[in-house]
């Protein structure tokens, strides 16, 4: 392929890419947002792989033939519940592989001198750098988000100045790596910092916080790209390694904005956090039980209703029947709404994806701000699945590790029922005083089971 076939190739493949993300923005252009993104990529390994400096094409297609197998297999057999976790562990192959090419440039590239030089070792320690934050960062958040490490915040003393130490300690190394015309000993050095420093700034976060974290990982891995499209002088990669950190970095923003918290705080390991108080000391007395049969007399009774989805409708797959429910209800002309917490399930949109493939159609699926002044009104709010995202500890205990993270206001509804298995805690580890208050009434069960029952009730 000649370079200007390539470079058309490259541009062609960049424009799918920004169509691919303005479509994946929106449910109803996703489908194609996701098409899109697909030829981008087919064009953008078919043009690479004709450039003239590939050779044993053949070895990398083995590779890619296997790459695909394990992707697809992998994809093919996960839930969606186990989506943020296979988000994450994807995160940090891109940080691996930003190191392993950052350690081949160094040992294999061009000759070169002077200004040229220092550059490409300046690329070749932060992309070093990057990479290797991004990928024990990925790992933990992987752990965190498997139940494997506690998704409590890790507090080390010190902690933030060890942080800026690891920064200071690898700016100087930098210095040094590039003075010396490159340092095999300087960069394994931050490269065994890095792995800790990502270790530990994504350890440090705690539960709440996770979905902001998620964005941030999903954006080092574009800088990380973008820096291995730095080292590899190929101009499509730093293109899309720029546009996922960018998008990342603006996801992130939109996270910190909804939930209440600093950008600066959660990308620094939660810097200026205070002791938190996870609420496990209190005496709450008993909550108060209700029946399938109960709850269905309750919402014949009722004019409006609102249903507030969480992580385990998700995990009982409870979408479907709910749906049923509520077009039963509708029916009779009673007012059935969903309210979405921006962070509820485990995924930006989780709620909005699932409700989406049971065909709740969007008109009756409110954000959290636009349902919220109306829950006063309401006669009767289905809590399925929900815990962190309606706990009113959020609003009113200013030491919870969720304080200050607008909530779905549930309890100022008439009525509320919550549908969950037992009286475990949600994500944050956080004990929910909403279990215990007056108008409050437990089903305990799996969501789906709970909801079939209250289905053949009504
Ligand atoms: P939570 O994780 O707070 O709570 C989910 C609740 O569902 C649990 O209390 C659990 O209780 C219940 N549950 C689990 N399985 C079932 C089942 N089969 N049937 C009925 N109930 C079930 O959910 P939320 O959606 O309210 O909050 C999301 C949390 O996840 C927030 O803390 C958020 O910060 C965090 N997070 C969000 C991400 C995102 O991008 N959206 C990413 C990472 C973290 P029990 O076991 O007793 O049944």
């Amino acid at each position: 392929m000649n370079s200007g076939v390539l470079t058309a190739s490259y541009l062609i493949a960049a424009v799918l890419f920004i169509l691919s993300l303005a479509g994946l923005s929106k449910q109803e252009t996703a489908k194609n947002g996701n098409l899109y993104g697909i030829i981008g990529m087919a064009i953008a390994l078919v043009a690479t792989l004709s450039r003239p400096e590939v050779s044993a094409v053949w070895l990398i297609l083995i590779a890619m033939a296997i790459g695909a197998v394990i992707g697809a297999k992998v994809a093919l057999k996960v839930e969606m519940t186990e989506m943020p976790e296979l988000v994450a562990i994807l995160h940090s192959f891109v940080g691996l592989a930003a190191v392993l090419v950052g350690y081949n440039s160094y040992a294999d590239h061009v000759p070169m001198t002077g200004v040229m030089l220092n550059i490409h070792l300046t690329e070749i320690f932060l992309g070093v750098f990057i990479g290797a934050v991004t990928f024990t960062g990925s790992v933990v958040a992987f752990g965190k988000l498997r139940g494997k490490i506690s998704s409590k915040a890790l507090t080390l003393p010190h902690r933030h100045k060890l942080n800026l130490a690891a920064c200071v300690i690898s700016f100087l190394l930098m210095i040094y790596f590039v003075k010396n015309g490159g340092s095999t000993f300087s960069l394994l050095v931050m490269t065994a910092i890095a792995l800790w420093f990502g270790w530990h700034l994504v350890s440090s976060i705690g539960g709440a916080d996770m979905p902001v974290v998620i964005s941030m990982l999903n954006s080092y891995s574009g800088w990380a790209a973008a820096a291995a499209g730095f080292m590899l002088s190929n101009d499509l990669l730093i293109i899309t390694g720029a546009l996922v950190g960018s998008s990342g970095a603006i996801l992130s923003y939109i996270m910190c904005k909804a939930m209440n918290r600093s950008f600066i705080s959660v990308i620094a390991g939660g810097f200026g956090n205070d002791p938190v108080d996870h609420g496990d000391g209190e005496e709450y007395g008993d909550p108060v039980e209700i029946t399938a049969e109960g709850v269905a007399e309750m919402l014949k009774g009722s004019k409006s209703i609102v249903i507030t989805p969480g992580y385990g409708m998700a995990v009982a797959q409870a979408q479907h029947p709910i749906y049923e429910i509520t077009q039963k209800l509708r029916a009779d002309g009673i007012n059935v709404r969903f309210g979405i917490h921006p962070v509820a399930g485990r995924l930006p949109g989780h709620m909005n994806v699932l409700l989406a493939e049971a065909k709740v159609p969007y008109d009756i699926v409110l954000g959290m701000e636009e349902i919220n002044d109306d829950l006063s009104d309401t006669d009767t709010v289905l809590v399925i699945g929900a815990n962190d995202t309606v706990n009113p500890a959020a609003a009113e205990n200013p030491s919870s590790p969720l304080a200050g993270m607008p909530v779905l206001e549930v309890w100022k509804a008439r009525n509320v029922v919550v549908f969950k298995r037992g009286m475990s805690t949600g994500y944050a580890g956080v004990q929910n005083p909403l279990f215990f208050k007056e108008n409050t009434s437990m089903l305990f069960g799996d969501a789906k089971a709970s909801v079939d029952a209250i289905l053949k009730a009504l």
